[in-house]
This record gives C-alpha cells, sequence and structure tokens, in this order.
C-alpha cells in the first residue's frame, strides 16, 4: 500500500451509534501492517534533536522504537519503549499525545503528525499477545521501600526500584490496585483486566509485591512504617481522590453525585454489569458539570446507561481542558454540550429528588491568572433544563488522611504535599512523594514521571545512607 505521508493511517473505531450503547472499548487499534505503514511516516529525527523526545514526559526513545517497527521488530521496539515506561498499554490509549509528543513532531509542521500514541499501544499489546514480560532485577539488594497508592505514579516507582533490586511492598486502600486507572478511567476507553490488570501484572513480575485494602492513615501510619515495620525509605502516590463540590442551593438532593462516585460504582464496582450487585442512577437525563476529561468520562457512561446527556461548562469549546479526541468522541456519540453556561441551583422536588438543574448564560471576559478569558455571568440569562441527575465534576484535591498523621511532612495551601520537582523528597527524611498528590489533578504520564524521579531519588539516598 502507498503512504502518503503528509495523512495519518486512520484507525479503525466502534461505529458510534453501536458503541453509545456498550461499554467495549471505542478503539480497535493498529494491527501489524497498519502499524508498520504509520511507523514508515517518521523521518527517523536524530535521538538528540527529536522534538517528541522532549514532549514526552518520560521521554521515551521515540524514534528508536518506531524505527523497529518499521522493520518489523515489535519486540525490540517493546525493549526499547520499556526503558522509559513501564505502562505503554496505558499511556497508548490515555496520553494527550496532541499536546505531548504528537504536539512537538516535525511531520505535523505540514501534514499530520505521525501517531505516536497508536504506535505505543499497538507496539504494547503486541508484547502482552505474545507473552513479553520486563526484565526483573539480577539480584536484591536486601532494602526495603513502602509505596503508598497504585496509581501510576506509585506503580512506576515500585517497578523502577525493583528493577534496582529493592524490595518493593506498595499499600492500596482499596480492594484492587491501579488507582483511577481501575476506578476513574471508563472500560470503553481503557479495558481493565485486558489492559490495566495485565500492566499491573507485568510490575509485579518485577517482584513488586501488593497489598490491597491498607489505608496509610489508618491501618498503619508513615511513621510506623519507617520506625517498627523496617522500610528504609516511602515514597507517597496517594493522588487527589476529594471531589470539588460548587456549593450552590439543592447540591445535597438525592440524585447529585460526584463523578468520582459515579465512576467509581461503574468501573471498580461494575454496576453497568447485570451479574453485580452494585446500584446506580440510570438516570433518564442526566447533567455533568465541568468540562475535563472526568466530566468526558461521566457523561459518556451515563449515556451508555441510557440516559440523554447534557455537558454543562461555564467557558466555550475552545477552553474545554478534555482531550480532544474525548470531546469528538462524546460529541460523535449524541452527548449535549452546554457551552458558556453556569449551574446556579440544583431544583429538588417535594421528596428530595433532583428534578432540574436552574443555570445562567456567560460571555468570556478579560483573560484571569490561569490566561484563559475569564467567563462572566450575562445578567437576566437565567434559564432551567429538566434533569434528573446531577454529576458534579468540577475537580478533585488530594485527601488530607496522610498529611495529617505524619509528623513533619509539609503541604501548600491547596493540601497537597510539598516534594522536590527532580526527587521527590519531601519534608520528612526518608519520605518522597509525587503525582497527584504533590501536583493536584494532572495526568497518567506526569505521575508517572514523578514515581520515576523519586525512584532515582530514593536509590540516591539510600546508596548514601
Ligand atoms: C475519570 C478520570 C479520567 C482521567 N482521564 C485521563 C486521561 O485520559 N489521560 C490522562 O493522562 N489522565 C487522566 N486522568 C488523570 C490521571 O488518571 C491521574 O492524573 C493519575 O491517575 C494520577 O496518578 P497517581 O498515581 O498520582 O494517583 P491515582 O491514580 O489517584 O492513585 C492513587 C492511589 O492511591 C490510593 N490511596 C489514596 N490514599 C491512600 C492511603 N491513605 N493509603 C493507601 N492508598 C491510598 C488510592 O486508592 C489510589 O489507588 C483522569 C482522571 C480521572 C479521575
Ligand atoms: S519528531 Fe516525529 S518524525 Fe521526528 S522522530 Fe519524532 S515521531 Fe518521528
Amino acid at each position: 500500500m502507498a503512504v502518503d505521508v503528509l495523512k495519518r493511517i486512520p484507525v479503525r473505531e466502534q461505529d458510534p451509534k453501536v458503541r453509545a450503547t456498550n461499554f467495549e472499548e471505542v478503539c480497535y487499534g493498529y494491527n501489524q501492517e497498519e502499524a508498520m505503514n504509520e511507523a514508515s511516516r517518521c523521518i527517523g529525527c536524530k535521538q538528540d534533536k527529536a522534538k517528541c523526545i522532549t514532549g514526552c514526559p518520560v521521554n521515551i526513545n521515540i524514534p528508536g522504537f518506531i524505527a523497529e517497527v518499521k522493520e518489523g521488530n515489535f519486540e525490540a521496539a517493546f525493549k526499547v519503549i520499556g526503558e522509559s515506561s513501564a505502562l505503554p498499554a496505558i499511556c497508548g490509549r490515555v496520553c494527550p499525545q496532541e499536546s505531548q509528543c504528537e504536539g512537538k513532531c516535525i511531520r505535523g509542521l505540514k501534514g499530520e503528525p505521525v501517531s505516536i500514541g497508536k504506535l505505543e499501544r499497538f507496539v504494547a499489546d503486541w508484547a502482552k499477545e505474545n507473552g513479553i514480560k520486563p526484565v526483573p532485577a539480577d539480584s536484591m539488594n536486601g532494602k526495603k521501600v513502602a509505596v503508598i497508592g497504585s496509581g501510576p505514579a506509585g506503580l512506576t516507582c515500585a517497578g523502577d526500584l525493583a528493577k534496582l533490586g529493592y524490595d518493593v511492598t506498595i499499600f492500596e486502600a482499596l480492594h484492587k490496585a491501579g488507582g483511577v486507572l481501575s476506578y476513574g478511567i471508563p472500560e470503553f476507553r481503557l479495558p481493565k483486566d485486558a489492559v490495566v490488570a495485565k500492566e499491573i501484572e507485568n510490575v509485579k513480575s518485577l517482584g513488586v509485591k501488593i497489598e490491597t485494602n491498607v489505608i496509610i492513615g489508618k491501618s498503619v501510619t508513615i511513621d510506623e512504617l519507617l520506625e517498627d515495620e523496617g522500610f528504609e525509605a516511602v515514597f507517597i502516590g496517594s493522588g487527589a481522590g476529594l471531589p470539588m463540590f460548587m456549593n450552590i442551593p439543592g447540591e445535597n438532593a438525592n440524585g447529585v453525585f460526584s463523578a468520582n462516585e459515579y465512576l467509581t460504582r461503574n468501573n471498580l464496582m461494575k454496576a453497568f454489569r447485570d451479574d453485580y450487585a452494585t446500584p446506580i442512577a440510570r438516570g433518564k437525563k442526566v447533567a455533568v458539570v465541568g468540562g475535563g476529561n472526568v466530566a468526558m468520562d461521566a457523561a459518556r457512561t451515563a449515556l451508555r446507561l441510557g440516559a440523554e446527556v447534557h455537558v454543562i461548562y461555564r467557558r466555550s469549546e475552545e477552553e474545554l481542558p478534555a482531550r480532544k479526541e474525548e470531546v469528538h468522541h462524546a460529541k460523535e456519540e449524541g452527548i449535549i454540550f452546554d457551552l458558556l453556561t453556569n449551574p446556579t441551583e440544583i431544583l429538588v422536588d417535594e421528596n428530595g429528588w433532583v428534578k432540574g438543574i436552574k443555570c445562567i448564560k456567560m460571555e468570556l471576559g478579560e483573560p484571569d491568572a490561569s490566561g484563559r478569558r475569564r467567563p462572566v455571568a450575562v445578567e437576566g440569562s437565567d434559564f432551567e433544563i429538566e434533569v434528573d441527575t446531577v454529576i458534579m465534576s468540577l475537580g478533585t484535591s488530594p485527601n488530607p488522611l496522610i498529611s495529617s498523621t505524619t509528623i513533619g511532612l509539609d503541604t501548600n495551601k491547596r493540601k497537597c504535599i510539598v516534594a522536590n520537582e527532580d526527587n521527590g523528597q519531601t519534608s520528612k527524611t526518608a519520605v518522597f512523594a509525587g503525582g497527584d498528590a504533590v501536583t493536584g489533578a494532572a495526568t497518567v504520564i506526569l505521575a508517572m514521571g514523578a514515581g520515576k524521579a523519586a525512584a532515582k531519588g530514593i536509590h540516591e539516598f539510600l546508596s548514601n545512607k
């Protein structure tokens, strides 16, 4: 097949009408021929000059792995990616490549950038299907490290330390490992058994132990881990799981959920499946308030559960923080976007259930501190939308349990743990941190980058002890 170097090899996806009624994965990914053809579009910029590498927060040798894909050497490609990333099948699916590696790809100057994310996904899936595993350390060094949280930050830190010979135990509060990958991002974007569980198995194959149902700060404290349990260092990757609300009238009504709770019921506790007993509100008309990835996931989940869904966002489409691909998919599936609109009250019936949402129209004013134009209410433009369920998706902050039970651990005014960006060191000796617990809600790859930096920091600290 002749390849038009200016255009991407299209990726096959489930038909929007069909997928709006099921929870199966939207995107099918590339097959071998498609992957090799797409790889042939890469001009193989020199490693020290390749802009895509600088755009990747964990600096994957992108031209290196793509060159192997082009030749059909998929195992070699997997090894190149594995030098920098422990979770490629996940990153290939959920990373915001358009603003990272692909956003910098030289091919994008004239034509479409190389589909780096889809190629990464192809390589990781191929390795999974062919039973290729990462290589564990030759010998152990006898030093114990505790990792709190099994999200991308914790898994990456644990995997990197295990490769260096450390005896690593991850303590996870929930009954299942994976953090947001397991409880937040829906099955139709990130399959749990076929992808997330398999990548966690890879980390475990390096020797990492995972203890679930252990809440650090309740079951045991960080000080106890260090003083009584023989751990020489601790990494905190506990994420930012505490939802924010608008504090508007009616927000306590029955039928109002945080996106976190709504998605956890579906993803972790499988409420969408008939063979699970988890209850879920199958609203007929659902409003999702917010415009990020989490809002898109909640909206598309509600749609799949049979609702008409309105996304209510106070700025315009240009400012929607969700990935463009997610917005595109949501629109294709029939989600209604009420933009430049802000809720002012949730309307409640005589039995305490949601019956509607009162909103006001907004217009964009001068840029605010974030550089985005500030939404300003248009006086007298109030209107009501009839809905029976409201899902609040306004962001999250770190749970204060760990910081409030750990002596000498500094946090900032947003309740995020203060840690050095280069090595994860916190204000407390032997305690390191990274991911959403430090930055507030961010991305999978940034959490992985922080886990990597902290693994290096912990290794340096314990090597010099
Ligand atoms: C619905 C949703 C969709 C998203 N979509 C995307 C996307 O498309 N692309 C993207 O890049 N990012 C996305 N994100 C953001 C991304 O998932 C997070 O930035 C990332 O998971 C943060 O990783 P983490 O390891 O820091 O924390 P988490 O993934 O939150 O993991 C933290 C873990 O720590 C555990 N924990 C917390 N407290 C304790 C305790 N006291 N003791 C023991 N364990 C504890 C938690 O149970 C959890 O398992 C999304 C987030 C959500 C919620
Ligand atoms: S910038 Fe684009 S073309 Fe250059 S090496 Fe990276 S992926 Fe290939």
